[in-house]
């Protein structure tokens, strides 16, 4: 294609725009970004990387909007949630089919995708109750001492493409519904989706300045990590870079909660329920294309449970490997050839490391889309934990096998792993369960539940080398994070009470 088509072509597609002080912008940038089908390759939009001077402008926006919204009554906050959660469950086919479009997973789990931070917006109407402050009465003669949950103004969010609807709404919505407003930065990869929840906020009455969108990467988020006006980032990525926003965000004085990658492992008792737990570790190893933060991604077969090997490789031949819109479809594409590249050569990695590669994905052929990024199901046995396969987070559908003799033995090697988002435990014996639940070192535990990412009225609580910072997304932990506590101690006095005169001691009497 000359030059001159090129610019035609690339005119017809749209622009996803930036919302600052609730307009909708066209980036004047000279950086795009095609966001393309990773089905079928075709460019849906292109995406600006944002000038230094439009997210400036957006801090700004949300920084003057602050001023008003944080004396903003909570019923009308709340209220404005309530409409939010009734257009997000309206929308959510329609989201779920630009998401599947521009990100790959399948509708069903596309829908699935929107619903899991629709949850959390439910939980956003709760706001009433969840930022109370506490009262005791009477602390000294006449003296009361209460709290108050203020919130502390302009916060700025940054997602990765895996959840292009959840993990937006893990952030925007509890922070302003505690009165803050917001800068968002969504994936660069799949900000379609995103946008269109919010598109609905704005509907459900957000006001202007309030939630605000830049585009771009790594400059953006420099600068979102290091502007004065802001006060705290919450990040959602790959290690890497969450752990570079956590150090630039807290050496500027931001608060910084950080969830990053992860190495999850399922451990598989030989009393556990055989096919339950074959069902588990094929849907939880290989749904969404592996590319689930809480994925399965290492199974831990304990004693005789290693005999179930060949039937897990069976079970996972039989998932259906297609582009996300077609029916029936079990696995979609990875979202982007670079995506693809990178698994592939994890991959090659596992084969000359010496792992057995007891079911190989790579030539997977999908009539009517040839072009597409997909990976069937992979499967490696023999695995040793100095293997890159290991060490690194494949992010893909691969699952890698490592047998031991007892639960004791499973115990160690999942605390060994510096990862902590998520880890399973498959049994049927509530003494085995209680004993790894106590003694194993990961933030979040699924007993006979592959995925167990809490629903929103607890937190999200990912540790060790899976999270930076103290408090998780949602639940009372976020109330936590989007607000300062302030503290006040009062006496009031009439002209009845006593005059006890000049107290030079620091008790209060
Ligand atoms: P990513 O780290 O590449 O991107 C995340 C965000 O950071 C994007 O908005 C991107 O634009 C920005 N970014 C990319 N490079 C940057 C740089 N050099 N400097 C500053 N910002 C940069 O992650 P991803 O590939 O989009 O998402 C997949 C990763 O996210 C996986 O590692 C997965 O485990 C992790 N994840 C973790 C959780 C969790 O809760 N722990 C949830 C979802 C995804």
């Amino acid at each position: 294609m000359n030059a001159t088509l090129a610019a035609a072509a690339a005119r017809s597609v749209k622009t996803v725009k930036l919302l600052i002080n609730g307009e909708w912008i066209e980036s004047s940038t000279t950086q795009w970004r095609d966001v393309v089908n990773p089905a079928t390759q075709e460019v849906l939009a292109r995406v600006p990387f944002s000038t230094a001077e439009e997210v400036d402008a957006a801090i700004r926006a949300a920084q003057a909007a602050f001023e008003t919204w944080k004396s903003t009554p909570i019923g009308a906050r709340m209220r404005i949630m309530l409409k939010f959660q009734a257009l997000v469950r309206e929308h959510m086919p329609r989201v779920a089919k630009i998401l599947t479009a521009e990100q790959g997973k399948t509708l069903p789990d596309a829908e699935g995708d929107v619903f899991r931070g629709l949850e959390v917006v439910e939980h956003a109407c709760s706001v009433g109750t969840l930022q109370l402050g506490e009262f005791a009465e009477n602390v000294a003669g006449g003296v009361d001492t209460y709290t108050l949950r203020q919130p502390i103004g302009v916060c700025a969010g940054i997602t990765p493409f895996n959840f292009p609807a959840m993990i937006p709404l893990w952030m925007f919505p509890m922070a302003i519904v505690c009165g803050n407003t917001f800068v968002l930065k969504p994936s660069e990869q799949d900000p379609l989706s995103t946008m269109a929840l919010v598109e609905l906020a704005l509907e459900a009455g957000v006001p202007k300045g309030v939630l605000n969108v830049v585009h771009g990467g790594k400059d953006v988020v420099d600068a979102l990590c290091t502007h004065e006006d802001i006060k705290a980032v919450s990040f959602v990525g790959s290690t890497a870079v969450g752990t570079h926003v956590y150090r630039l965000a807290s050496e500027h004085g931001k608060r910084v909660q950080s969830m990053m990658g992860a190495k999850n492992h399922a451990v598989v008792l030989p009393d556990a329920n055989r096919e339950q737990t074959l069902n588990a570790l094929a849907g939880a190893g290989f749904g969404a294309a592996g590319q689930r933060c809480m994925a399965t991604s290492v199974v831990v077969l304990v004693g005789s449970s290693k005999e179930w090997l060949p039937d897990l490789v069976t079970k996972a031949k039989a998932l259906k490997v297609n582009a996300g819109v077609e029916p029936k479809t079990d696995i979609g594409p990875v979202v982007s050839r670079a995506a693809k590249a990178r698994i592939l050569d994890l991959i090659e990695a596992g084969v000359k490391e010496g792992a057995t590669l007891l079911l190989d994905g790579r030539d997977v052929k999908v009539p009517g889309y040839e072009d597409g990024n997909f990976i069937g199901p992979t499967i490696f046995s023999d695995v040793k934990t100095d293997m890159t396969i290991y060490t690194n987070e494949i992010f893909g559908p691969v699952l890698v096998v490592l047998t031991v003799d007892t639960l004791d033995e499973a115990i160690k090697l999942v605390n060994k792993n510096p990862f902590g988002n998520g880890v399973g435990l498959f049994t049927q014996s509530g003494a085995a369960a209680r004993k790894f639940q106590s003694e194993i070192d990961v933030g979040q535990v699924g007993i006979n539940i592959p995925i167990p990412v809490p629903v929103p009225y607890f937190s999200f609580t990912g540790s060790r080398g899976s999270k930076l910072g103290d408090l998780g997304p949602y639940g009372k932990q976020v109330v936590q994070f989007y607000t300062q506590t302030k503290t006040v101690t009062a006496r009031w006095f009439d002209d009845a009470t006593i005059n006890e005169g000049v107290n030079t001691t620091i008790s209060l009497k």
